[in-house]
């Protein structure tokens, strides 16, 4: 996959619908949006709604509302992730032919059991790291599990992927290059192994934020990833995910987070202040750029 060395470069925010935007998302979308817009490059909105459990219509409506309520503008179509479930499973075929993908059947709570043997033994996101319990599942079992009509997630066996990844860079280290907010770039050593045997492919969807973004960043022609620091260790794996798909590698800018007086970082789950409800209280663009200490604030119309 080859860019034409004048094409533009392509940012974009992405977004999942399982509430409403707060001022985090606020800060997120203009970052790369006006990043995009000093580069002279191209700005896409993803939907990504591959948790459909969680994901809701009316929260899509108020993505595009909010957004547009702070100024953006985007390409259309908008790409909706629960419409490309096939090509997140075309990934994963490619990775399973790899031998780098294994079912497990196992349940959340034969995993949390497991797992409380080991409690120090944990992922970026504070979850328990996957015990290896079906790791070395018997062909035989795996094929009499599905005649019964278990559900297997599918799980990257990290170290393997690894190996994989590193005969593909020639011995090279893996990497990822992050521009810092200077606009510095830095290279760094992508660590995956931190997430243990993560789940690629989830039970009950066949995709997983992993997965899919990984795909669609290489589909939409991503050049230039922009999302807080929440997701700065997730970058690792993304990295291995692309080499070993043999994806281009964007640059990442990992944001600045904002947190909720508390300390925390704010979320939609906690109830922070949505964007609309800043909005309904009068709240203006301007007021929200200062909040979210965003310099250089465009003269706005009241
Ligand atoms: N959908 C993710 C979120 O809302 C962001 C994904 C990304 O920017 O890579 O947290």
């Amino acid at each position: 996959m080859t860019r034409p060395l004048t094409a533009p470069p392509v940012f974009r925010f992405a977004p999942s619908p399982n509430g409403y935007l707060h001022l985090g998302h606020a800060l997120s979308a203009l970052d790369g949006y006006e990043k995009a817009k000093q580069a002279s490059g191209r700005f896409h909105l993803r939907i990504e709604d591959i948790d459909t459990a969680r994901s809701r219509e009316v929260y899509i409506a108020a993505i595009f509302e909010d957004l547009a309520w702070l100024g953006l503008t985007w390409e259309v179509p908008v790409l909706q992730q629960s419409q490309h479930f096939p090509r997140y499973l075309a990934m994963a075929d490619k990775l399973t032919a790899l031998g780098v993908l294994y079912p497990c059947f196992a349940t959340r709570s034969e995993i949390a059991a497991a797992a409380a043997a080991n409690p120090t033994a944990l992922d970026p996101d504070g979850a328990p790291l996957y015990p290896g319990l079906h790791k070395h599942l018997s062909l035989e079992d795996i094929a009499l599990r599905r005649a019964r009509g278990e559900q297997a997630a599918l799980r990257v066996d990290v170290e393997k992927a690894i190996a994989l990844a590193g005969r593909k860079l020639d011995g090279q280290p893996l990497t990822f290059t992050e521009i810092d907010s200077a606009g510095l770039q830095h290279t760094l050593n992508a660590t995956p192994q931190i997430w243990g045997d993560a789940v690629i492919v989830r039970k009950e969807t066949p995709a997983s934020y992993h997965l899919a973004v990984v795909a669609d960043d290489a589909f939409q022609g991503v050049t230039h990833v922009t999302r807080g620091r929440d997701l700065f260790a997730a970058t690792g794996l993304h990295r291995l995910l692309q080499v070993l798909l043999d994806l281009p590698e964007p640059l990442y800018s990992h944001h600045r987070l904002l947190l909720g007086p508390d300390g925390r970082k704010l979320a939609k789950s906690a109830g922070d202040t949505s964007l609309r409800d800043l909005r309904n209280s009068g709240a203006r663009l301007s007021d929200i750029r200062r909040i979210v200490q965003l310099e250089n604030a465009p003269n706005e119309t009241p």
